[in-house]
């Protein structure tokens, strides 16, 4: 590769690509400058694999599992620390519909490593018909961005500037956008989607797997902490934790638990969402050595490491990328 490549934004999508450039030793700068709002900050880093009342597959999981799978580990090697754990989910079936769902799911062996009929104690004594879905895992993505933020600058590869670069600044070489829904400037498309979550250090708190009630419930590793979130706000007025958001949050979790809480820390992030729920990755129109790595939406931990590769081989290789994740699908 000839060309130099500057990454703009350091959020989970420009440090996942800059990883991707770097293990493939192609040379790239990455640069970004801290924000209120970033997402990932205040994510849980939640991979489910089973969505929906139906309980069906999230879009191609069969392939971005093992593919985040594979690149997180190979990060934990770099950076020395442990970010990656594999997770089960509880799925409340409150309904006969889901019930059915369920069933069904049970036995098609396209569902076997997602659906178990696993059982647990703590559970069955709360006397609601559950399924618990397995296959999940989450990153815990502060640490593990802070930890690649620390590798990369260490390397001299990562710049951390005082205030947003340009979008416009003219630049000889390739230049790829990963800002996030931060900066709107080269994100036409995205839909900033608002979310709060809290780390919560409730002692009585028993159950160890995921938990989804009105908000996640997320226990941490060997700890009496959870992080619990998130409700959605697209187009928020302002990107800061509200008293209003935390007070929603704790009110959810009184709901389903009477020990003690003590909140830790309030976190909020605003999510690049899309109307289509896909993507944005590859050229910018009309912008000539110009990408993009965007709207990662509600799934950030499980598309990055996918697509940052499908990019990364667009750009070195001239190998296509799918339509529907092309910024251009929503350009006449
Ligand atoms: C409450 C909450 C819970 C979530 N839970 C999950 C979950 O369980 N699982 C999951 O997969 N995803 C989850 N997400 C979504 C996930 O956080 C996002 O998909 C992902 O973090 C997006 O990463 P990003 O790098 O695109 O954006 P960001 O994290 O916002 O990063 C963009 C970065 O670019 C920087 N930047 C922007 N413009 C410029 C510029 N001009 N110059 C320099 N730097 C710039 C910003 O400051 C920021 O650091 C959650 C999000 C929230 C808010």
């Amino acid at each position: 590769m000839d060309k130099k490549i500057l990454i703009v934004g350091h959020g989970l999508a420009g440090c996942t690509l800059a990883l991707t450039f770097y293990r493939k030793n192609i040379p790239f700068k990455l640069i970004g400058c801290s924000q209120v709002g970033e997402a990932s900050m205040a994510s849980s880093g939640l991979i489910a694999p089973i969505t929906g009342r139906r309980y069906v597959k999230a879009w191609r999981i069969d392939e971005f599992v093992p593919k985040a799978l594979e690149f997180y580990r190979w990060t934990e090697g770099l950076t020395g620390g442990e970010f990656f754990f594999p997770v089960e989910i509880v799925r409340y079936l409150s309904h006969q519909e889901g019930r059915t769902a369920w069933e069904r799911r049970l036995y098609d062996p396209e569902y076997a490593q997602y659906i178990s009929d696993k059982k647990s104690a703590k559970l069955d004594a709360l006397n609601r018909p559950y399924g618990i879905v397995t296959g999940g895992y989450r990153l815990d993505t502060p640490g593990w961005l802070n930890a690649v933020r620390g590798f990369l600058s260490e390397k001299g590869l990562l710049e951390i500037i005082d205030s947003p670069y340009p979008t416009d600044t003219p630049y000889e070489g390739i230049k790829i956008f990963a800002t996030g829904a931060v900066d709107p400037s080269v994100a036409a498309r995205v839909i900033p989607n608002k979310g709060e979550s809290l780390l919560l250090m409730m002692p009585d708190w028993r159950i160890r797997e995921v938990i989804k009630e009105e908000v996640f419930i997320m226990p941490l590793n060997d700890t009496e902490m959870c992080w619990v979130g998130s409700y959605y706000d697209p187009w928020p007025d302002n990107p800061s934790p509200s008293q209003e958001g935390k007070e929603r949050l704790l009110a959810s979790i009184e709901k389903v638990y009477n020990g003690s809480v003590k909140v830790v820390k309030h976190m909020a992030g605003v999510r690049p969402t899309v109307n289509d729920r896909r993507p944005l990755i590859g050229p910018l129109a009309g912008r000539p050595g110009q990408y993009i790595f965007n709207g990662m939406g509600t799934k950030g931990t499980s598309l990055a490491p996918f697509w940052a590769e499908q990019l990364v081989a667009h750009i070195t290789e001239d190998l296509p990328l799918p339509a529907e994740v092309l910024p251009d699908r929503y350009i006449p």
